[in-house]
């Protein structure tokens, strides 16, 4: 029996396991197949207070997680299959395992949304992709389109232009969505062009990404660009559907947060972008992380 199972593992999880696991709680983190959080997909994190030259996304997880553990946070680097929220001690079911805890934290973060066209789903992994990290260094002297306006959009964009000859950013407006200093950096940056007010409506290529064909916003024009790779930036969707049933969730599918970090269950706690679709930034998740920590330490004291 666990006092704390935390589920996720981005800067929301692993703030929680620190604190929990520091007040000598017994906490287990479900970290996930693909632990660490988005994070893990961003080279480098400028803004995270306390690295004065930045720190690479990867790194920084990498050190929430050592120092979780320093502290005695149990990891499975597994994903949660099943949760049984309606009696206590709750269940976390991971695989053929069942783990049973007396708290939970929901820390399970968002995940990158598509476009939802068949030839983005064909050519993913051939061109297609949400990782400008991970996958521009394939290619080198290519061209590239991000679809996207947000700050996600101009940070593939201008990760991308390092690697690639161009970098084609097509928007379904005529204005950004994104912050202030990346678009300055992006609209200085000669290998990066905006093409404004235009939607995909296909991803051209058989095998492999060769090109994009697109409509203009407010007409039945159609037309095409040709490139290597597209890099869907276009937000991300909650990680809930194993929750469906069990907490309250909005319409959007975000964890219903009442009062700082309580859900709709009682013992239940969420902290991150699993609840917080508006500032999904990783110093606010690691402080949603914090406050989960000590309202579950706070809860376990009073029962
Ligand atoms: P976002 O801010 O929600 O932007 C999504 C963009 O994709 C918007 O420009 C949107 O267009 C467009 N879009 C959405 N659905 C679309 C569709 N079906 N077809 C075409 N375009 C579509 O998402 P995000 O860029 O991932 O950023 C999310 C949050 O993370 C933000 O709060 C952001 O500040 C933060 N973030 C911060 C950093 C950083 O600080 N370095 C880096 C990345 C993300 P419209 O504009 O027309 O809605």
């Amino acid at each position: 029996m666990y006092d704390v199972t935390i589920m996720g593992s981005g800067p929301a999880g692993f703030t929680a396991a620190i604190y929990t696991s520091r007040a000598r709680l017994k906490t287990l983190v479900v970290a996930g197949a693909m632990w660490g959080g988005q994070l893990m997909l961003t080279t480098e994190v400028e803004n995270f207070p306390g690295f004065k030259e930045g720190i690479l996304g990867p790194d920084l997880m990498d050190n929430m997680w050592k120092q979780a553990e320093r502290f005695g946070a149990e990891m499975i680097f597994e994903d949660a299959t099943a949760v049984g929220f309606s009696s206590k001690p709750f269940k976390v079911t991971v695989g053929s395992k069942v783990y049973e805890g007396k708290t939970v934290i929901v820390a399970t973060g968002a995940s990158a949304r598509w476009l939802g066209l068949e030839s983005e789903t064909r050519l993913r992994g051939r061109g297609v992709s949400v990782c400008a990290t991970c996958d521009a260094a394939f290619f080198k002297d290519k061209k590239a389109v991000v679809v996207g306006g947000g700050d996600t959009a101009l940070e593939e964009a201008l990760a991308l232009s390092k690697f690639v000859r161009e970098v084609k950013v097509v928007h379904r407006r005529d204005k950004l969505r994104a912050t202030k200093i990346l678009q300055d950096r992006a609209l200085k940056d000669a290998k990066i062009e905006f093409i404004w007010n235009s939607t995909v409506q296909e991803i051209l290529g058989k095998d492999r990404v060769e090109g994009i064909r697109l409509e203009k916003v407010g007409s039945n024009e159609e037309f095409e660009l040709t490139c290597d790779a597209v890099f869907i930036a276009i937000g991300h969707k909650p990680n809930t559907e194993i929750f469906k049933g069990q907490i309250e969730l909005n319409k959007a599918g975000y964890v219903v947060v009442n009062d700082t970090t309580r859900t709709s269950v009682e013992g239940v706690f969420v902290a991150g972008d699993v609840q917080d679709y508006r500032y999904r930034q990783a110093i606010t998740s690691a402080g949603a992380g914090c406050k989960a920590a000590m309202d579950a330490i706070k809860y376990l004291e009073e029962v």
